[in-house]
């Protein structure tokens, strides 16, 4: 048998690890042959530590929420032949379970059956250290198609025909930014792909690179080629220690199979790609400041234009593209730009990773095509709201994003709707709200965060967003005698707020600052009465 240990950072956390030198002990302990695999996270983080027994012949099976204490029972109990339900991942009926045969699939559970899992489609199948796995599955192929009937320009077509648009938030048209840089002449480019997640609640680049590394390195190879780039970088943040492990450990590999180096598969194309590891400063996801940031300077943006697809890093065009934007990369090109196409909304393509998380009943990582619904994503993938709790709104986008109410949560999941309803998509995080969170306690959660991850470089950004969370500290400090202020004051310091919000949003100098209101003025459009409960009801 295999045994797949569920080890990504998130396994880990719930105690995988342990769970994992009792299994191995046992297994030499009574001299049973086994293989025990380290995998990555497949998802469903509210049940870690997961694992998956593999018997020959036999369906996979996943167990969910094993520890120290309880595995060497499930596995005693399965190699003798027995299913023991109560920690098998799905809702299946003793029937069901009757005999092997009978087991339902992992695609049947209600947290995996609605995704389409495109990027995420190794996470936790596959071991991430071993590039061999990863060839069998296909891996690599894509590259080879790339490097030996493709030239850089049809790569670039075919992303762009593809539709698919930048995953880090911004959603710009991938294949036309690509274009930028290749059109731009130069003798030298760069690709570099930005892993330097920070908002709050989001991990999907930390889950994609920990569960399938070569994925991300093959997506970023071939971005390379497209734009005519011998050099990239990976910026990935510090604090992801098993990511970046993970990343080294497969660009060593792919440097032992010549898939990094010069001539690569007799191409003519050379490539070399380096790690880069940032301090943790929320505004060096900002292209310009993480350009600077690998320069060796002071991470801090710049004016734009010049663009970095034609002036970027060390003066030269370079491409930035997200995680996943990259991991989606290496499927578009095996399995044709019309089938990523197909996928999703008319105007936004395929498929979008997402982290669940807040008070939701299954927490994770999912994976959904565009276009599906709000609600079928807060409630059927993740189960609804947790502890019996009634749903108020999901946050949407992190510190850049905004709220979603409950009367909004048909809307489809793509990138002009959300931005209709004063929320974007952002990078991925998403955080469900319940009935005991106070609307003007979250929007004070992300201003705080927002003015300690300001630069400083420009005023309405440094000095806004601190009067900014002043403002809301009046709001909902409490009563007259302690904060000083009636409530006609704090009525006024409301408007304020808008108009602070709105020359914050049109005069900062980056993305962070520009973005940095939208927290306030969501809750302030869909949750005005929690303003107002606040400034009239500790009267
Ligand atoms: Fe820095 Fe904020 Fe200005 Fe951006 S908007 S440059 S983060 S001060």
């Amino acid at each position: 048998p295999v045994f797949y240990v569920g080890a990504g950072t998130c396994g880990l956390g719930a105690g995988a690890d342990r769970m994992m030198q009792r299994l191995v002990s046992y297994l030499t302990e009574n001299e049973i042959q086994a293989k025990v695999v380290e995998v990555g996270c497949i998802g469903l983080c509210s049940d870690e530590p997961l694992l998956d027994v593999q018997l020959p012949g036999r369906t996979r099976l996943i167990f969910r929420k094993v520890t120290e204490n309880n595995v060497i029972s499930i596995v005693k109990a399965v190699l003798q032949g027995k299913i023991p339900l109560e920690n098998l991942l799905g809702q299946h009926t003793s029937q069901e379970l009757e005999s092997w045969a009978n087991i339902p699939y992992l695609h049947e559970h209600p947290f995996f059956a609605p995704q389409k899992r495109w990027v995420l489609k190794n996470c936790g199948l596959l071991d991430p250290t071993s590039v061999e796995e990863y060839m069998a599955y296909g891996g690599y192929q894509a590259l080879a198609r790339t490097l030996q009937t493709m030239t850089p320009l049809e790569v670039c077509d075919e992303i762009e025909m593809s539709g698919l648009r930048g995953r880090g938030g911004g959603g710009f048209p991938t294949g036309r930014k690509w274009k930028f840089a290749l059109n731009t002449p130069a003798e030298q480019r760069y690709m570099i792909c930005n892993a330097d997640e920070g908002d709050p609640g989001a991990f999907m680049d930390r889950a994609i690179i920990e569960g399938d590394p070569h994925r991300v390195l093959e997506g970023l190879m071939i971005a390379a080629y497209a734009i005519g780039a011998t050099k990239a970088y990976i910026y990935i943040r510090a604090e992801y220690p098993l990511a970046i492990a993970r990343l080294n450990k497969a660009i060593e590999q792919a440097r032992e199979l010549g898939l990094i180096g010069e001539n690569i598969l007799d191409s003519g194309f050379n490539f070399d790609v380096t790690i880069k590891k940032g301090a943790g400063a929320f505004v060096c996801g900002e292209e310009t400041a993480l350009i600077h940031s690998i320069e060796g300077k002071r991470g801090m943006p710049r004016p734009r234009p010049p663009y970095p697809a034609v002036n970027g890093l060390f003066q030269k065009p370079s491409v930035i593209n997200n995680v996943e934007t990259l991991a989606n990369i290496p499927e578009i090109i095996l399995q044709g730009a019309s089938a990523f196409a197909q996928i999703g909304t008319e105007k936004s393509k395929g498929t979008k990773v997402f982290a669940l998380s807040g008070k939701i009943e299954r927490t994770g990582l999912v994976e959904i095509p565009m276009g599906t619904r709000l609600w079928e994503l807060v409630f059927t993938i993740g189960g609804g709201v947790s502890d019996g709790r009634t749903f108020k709104a999901v946050q949407i986008g992190g510190p850049s994003g905004g709220c979603i109410p409950q009367e909004h949560l048909d809307i489809p999941i793509d990138y002009e709707s959300l931005k209709a309803v004063g929320a974007m998509m952002g990078s991925g995080g998403l955080v469900v709200v319940d009935d005991k969170t106070c609307m003007v306690d979250l929007a004070k959660f992300f201003m705080d965060f927002i003015q300690r991850e300001s630069c400083g470089k420009c005023i309405p950004c440094r000095e806004g967003t601190r009067q900014m969370l002043e403002i809301l500290n009046i709001i909902s400090r409490g009563r007259r005698s302690e904060s000083g202020y009636d409530a006609l004051e704090r009525m006024k310091s409301i408007m304020y707020l808008e108009r602070l919000a709105e020359v914050i949003k049109d005069t900062s100098l980056c993305g962070l600052g520009q973005s940095a209101p939208n927290p306030v003025l969501s809750t302030l459009r869909w949750f005005r009465d929690e303003y107002d409960a606040h400034i009239y009801e500790r009267q």
